[in-house]
Order: structure tokens, then C-alpha cells, then sequence
């Protein structure tokens, strides 16, 4: 049976919507501005995650290099460098207009859903949250999640608070969506 890492250690290989150079994927990321809706899907998921909206795409390459990132982007040109076509830098090709499919795409080329911590990274600015305690946000979350909310997590950079609300429950049901097609493409691909 073939399994996820065998299918993202293929060297150029096509997965899905994504195409893979290089060896074994990290989990630290650099998503570029033409797929910049997944930035915000893989904080979610907990991984350490910078957006890169600058004009220069040999700074992109310089970071990923530098802090062991892999690029996501829906550029191809970008894909022809030689610091990705070389394996040096880890990069993942996604395509379409819509970003949950990207996303999609991206869990099940780099094996996202094997080790994620959903929850645990601020969405706006990529800080790691720390839990606060009830007493602790009072008078700082409105007074209806107040009453129902016992559990809040907080960033330490922006100082925005979050806690287990619908748009939460939403969120969690889309990644255990994104979870389960994964699981069902890898084993999909091994038959
Ligand atoms: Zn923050």
C-alpha cells in the first residue's frame, strides 16, 4: 500500500491538483499572494504559516531557504526556478479559483491531516495562542459569548481573543471534511 509520504517523497511527481519537487515535505509554510485564502486554513490547522505579498519572488525562495519553509503558489513561472526544479527549496503548485479546493488539494499532496493542531495559531498574524483562563477576559469578549464560554485562547502579538463559537464549529467541521477526502484519495491512489 502506497502511503502519503511515499506519494509526496515521489520526486516531480503530479498529486491531484499539486505538483511536489523534492524530498520530504516540512510542515512550515510560505503561501504566496495568488493563493493567499490558504494561509489563513493552514493557521488554522496550526501550521506555522507566512503570507508573502512582496513583489520580489527571489525573497520568497531566500526565506523558504533560510527558515525551511514550503512555498504554495499558483504560479507556474515560479515553478521553473531552479532552486525549486533543484529540490533546494520544497514547493506545491495549486490551481483553480477556489480556495477550499486548493486546500484540498494541499492536505492530501503534503499529508497535512496526519499531524495537525487545530486551534492553536493566531489566523491574523501567525502567533502561537495561549489558553486564558475565564476571569482572565472579562470585560474583553462580548457579554453573550461570556456567559457560554468557558475556554479562550489568546495571541500574544495582536491580543485577539478566541474561543469555541460558531464560526469555530464551522471551521472544525471544514477541516475533518478536508481530513476525510484525504484519507479517502490516498487510499484511492493505492488500489
Ligand atoms: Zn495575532
Amino acid at each position: 500500500m502506497l502511503t502519503t509520504t511515499e506519494l509526496i517523497s515521489t520526486p516531480c511527481g503530479r498529486i491531484d491538483k499539486g505538483l511536489i519537487f523534492g524530498g520530504k515535505v516540512g510542515q512550515r509554510f510560505i503561501v504566496d499572494a495568488n493563493a493567499g485564502k490558504l494561509a489563513k486554513w493552514l493557521r488554522m490547522m496550526g501550521y506555522d504559516t507566512l503570507f508573502f505579498n512582496g513583489p520580489d519572488d527571489g525573497s520568497m525562495v531566500k526565506l523558504a531557504l533560510a527558515q525551511g519553509r514550503t512555498v504554495i503558489t499558483r504560479d507556474t513561472e515560479f515553478m521553473k526556478r531552479r532552486a525549486i526544479s533543484s529540490g533546494r527549496v520544497r514547493a506545491l503548485l495549486v490551481s483553480g479559483d477556489d480556495p477550499a479546493a486548493q486546500m484540498q488539494a494541499a492536505v492530501t499532496a503534503l499529508g497535512l491531516d496526519k499531524d495537525y493542531r487545530p486551534f492553536t495559531r493566531c489566523l491574523e498574524c501567525n502567533a502561537e495562542l495561549s489558553s486564558r483562563a475565564k476571569n482572565e477576559v472579562t470585560g474583553s469578549v462580548p457579554k453573550r459569548v461570556y456567559r457560554l464560554q468557558e475556554q479562550y485562547m489568546q495571541c500574544p502579538s495582536c491580543q485577539r481573543i478566541y474561543w469555541r463559537g460558531t464560526h469555530w464549529a464551522a471551521m472544525s467541521r471544514k477541516l475533518t471534511e478536508f481530513s476525510a477526502a484525504s484519507q479517502r484519495q490516498v487510499q484511492g491512489g493505492s488500489q
